[in-house]
This record gives C-alpha cells, sequence and structure tokens, in this order.
C-alpha cells in the first residue's frame, strides 16, 4: 500500500493523531496553513470525494461531526473555522486518500 494516510492510520508512518475510532483518524498536518490544522481521514481507503458510494455517505456525517467536535475542543468553534475538501487535480488534492482539511485559529480569506 503506497498511500501515505493508509500508511498513517496504520502507524507504519509516524503522525501526531489527536483522535481515532471505528470509522475515522485525525492528526496535524505536517504543513500547517493556520495554528489549527488538522487532518480528519476515514479508515476505508476512499480516493476522493468523487469516490464515494451511497452505502459510504454515513462515513462523510461522521467526518462532519467529528470536526465540529475537534474544533471545540481545539478552542475554535465560537470564532469559527473552516472546512476544506479537496478533489482531484483542479481541486487542489495531493493526497488521493478522502479527507477534510479543519482549519482555524485565524481570520480565513479567499478560497484560493
Ligand atoms: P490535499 O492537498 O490532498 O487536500 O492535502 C494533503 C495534506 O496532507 C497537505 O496539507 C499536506 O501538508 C498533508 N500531508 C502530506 N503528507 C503528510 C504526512 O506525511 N503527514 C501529515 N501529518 N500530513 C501530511
Ligand atoms: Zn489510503
Amino acid at each position: 500500500m503506497d498511500c501515505i494516510f493508509c500508511r498513517i492510520i496504520s502507524g507504519d508512518i509516524k503522525s501526531d493523531i489527536i483522535y481515532r475510532d471505528d470509522l475515522l483518524v485525525a492528526f496535524r498536518d505536517i504543513n500547517p496553513k493556520a495554528p489549527v490544522h488538522l487532518l480528519i481521514v476515514p479508515r476505508k481507503h476512499i480516493a476522493c470525494l468523487a469516490d464515494v458510494e451511497d452505502d459510504e455517505l454515513p462515513i462523510l456525517g461522521h467526518l462532519m461531526a467529528a470536526a465540529n467536535r475537534l474544533a471545540r475542543e481545539a478552542g475554535i468553534a465560537d470564532k469559527g473555522y473552516r472546512l476544506v475538501v479537496n478533489c482531484g487535480p483542479d481541486g487542489g488534492q495531493e493526497v488521493a486518500h478522502l479527507h477534510l482539511h479543519l482549519l482555524g485559529g485565524r481570520q480565513m480569506r479567499g478560497l484560493g
């Protein structure tokens, strides 16, 4: 398996994991774009949002709920935060394993 996020999930590659459950793992982005920058990643390897099957839709709800909870725990929920999903080359996706970026702790501007 050459997917870097699958290797982080399996523990093969070390990362700063801050939450895990049956369906997902959350860890700090190695190259943070904000004071809080977490990646929320389903354990199941799904390459991108466009590949999500109907029976996998509950995973998306679980990712979003975890993002909200982690934002609260990180102390950024009150002032606000941003969730980003990049999909495919034009979306700027670099790692082909579905993930949410949770960004906060500063004023977000623009959509790049
Ligand atoms: P994408 O562009 O695919 O939406 O985002 C991939 C993110 O994964 C980037 O923000 C990048 O900094 C992060 N990333 C890439 N490799 C690693 C890694 O080995 N460990 C961690 N913690 N983050 C990574
Ligand atoms: Zn993967």
